[in-house]
């Protein structure tokens, strides 16, 4: 059986081992793949994963041997779903994998927001304390969190988690989602509708995935009803809020700080107007990538290959 992996490096870059996947079959792994070589490098291969190289309908075409595609990622957006299940091919995600690393990012954005602590410590090597008059000194106002409303919009694996950590702050957590009437109550939130999430929380977390429905649902109308000098974490998907408006929030004030971790289109574009906007934090889309997260990635990855092997499929998504 040949496996190709079209685009290892984000996934692999050095630190884990391919090893499981090569006893499985004849392995080749490309760190990325461009478009114009996709085809090419499939060949004759039965298997292929992919993280965010696209696999369209045109590559299924010419790729008459692939019976199995896995995704080294929850997101499967990036594949036509149609072409494959025409062409009988079983698609696999890995639909939980990183779940506490994603939490503890979000936090981490949070609390970043609220201290400034790289730019403080930035600051001090270059030297400004040394120089300073006074004993200490900020450079961004302080914000403590304890008695202040964190809202959750898309309370599924990581929403929830993200909240119990604020909750352990002294936080009251609000949770806005659009199954909430199917979700055990919790005693550490109260789920409210989305007009009263945007009208009382002091941080707005989204957790939600990126549908056609909350597609841009940070936008000017969804900003108005926000309380002033709210802030923002993003660490769902880049599109979900509305870039050019949240950058004239911003610029306002009306949204205190941002703190995001994914973009509408990644890499990030040099002329995105967040990079040009006061108040925003932006990392490049890791909140995933611990290494402990992306070892239990890998080790999914195996297994879906395996049971597809055994003939009883798991974590197919295109049924
Ligand atoms: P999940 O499926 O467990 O939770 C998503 C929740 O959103 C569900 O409870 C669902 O009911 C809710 N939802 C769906 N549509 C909604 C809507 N219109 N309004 C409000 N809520 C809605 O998913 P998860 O594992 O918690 O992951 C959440 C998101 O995190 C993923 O969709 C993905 O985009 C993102 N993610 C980012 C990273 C990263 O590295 N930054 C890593 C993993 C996942």
């Amino acid at each position: 059986m040949k496996i190709v992996v079209l685009d290892g490096y984000t996934e692999n870059p050095g630190d884990l081992s391919w090893g499981a996947l090569e006893a499985l079959g004849e392995l080749t792994v490309y760190d990325r793949t461009p478009a114009d070589k996709v085809v090419e490098r499939i060949g004759d291969a039965e298997v292929v994963y992919t993280n965010k190289t696209p696999l369209n309908a045109h590559i299924i075409k010419n790729c008459p041997t692939i019976k199995f595609i896995g995704v080294l990622a929850t997101g499967y957006n990036i594949i036509d779903m149609a072409a494959t299940k025409a062409a009988g091919i079983v698609v696999s995600n890995i639909p939980s994998y990183g779940t506490d690393a994603v939490a503890q990012y979000a936090i981490a954005l949070l609390l970043e927001l609220c201290h400034h602590v790289g730019a403080h410590s930035d600051s001090v090597l270059a030297g400004e304390w040394a120089k300073h008059e006074d004993w200490c000194y900020w450079k961004y106002p302080l914000v403590e969190l304890a008695g202040k409303t964190f809202g959750v919009i898309g309370f599924g694996r990581i929403g929830r988690r993200t909240a119990q950590i604020a909750s352990a702050f002294g936080m009251e957590v609000l949770a806005y989602d659009e199954y909430s009437d199917q979700m055990e109550k919790t005693d550490f939130c109260r789920y409210v509708s989305m007009n009263e999430l945007l009208g009382q929380a002091d941080v707005i977390s989204l957790h939600c995935p990126l549908t056609p429905s909350t597609e841009k649902l940070v936008n000017q109308s969804t900003i108005s009803k926000m309380k002033a000098g709210v802030k923002i974490i993003n660490t769902s998907r880049g599109a979900l809020i509305d870039e050019q408006d949240l950058c004239n929030a911003l610029d306002s004030g009306k949204i205190s700080g941002a703190a995001v971790d994914v973009i509408s289109e990644e890499p990030i574009r040099a002329d995105n107007p967040l990079l040009h906007t006061k108040n925003i934090i932006i990392t490049p889309h890791i909140a995933w990538a611990p290494k402990e997260s992306r070892q239990r990635l890998m080790g999914i990855a195996v297994d879906n290959l395996k049971a597809f092997v055994d003939e009883k499929p798991i974590n197919v998504v295109n049924q």
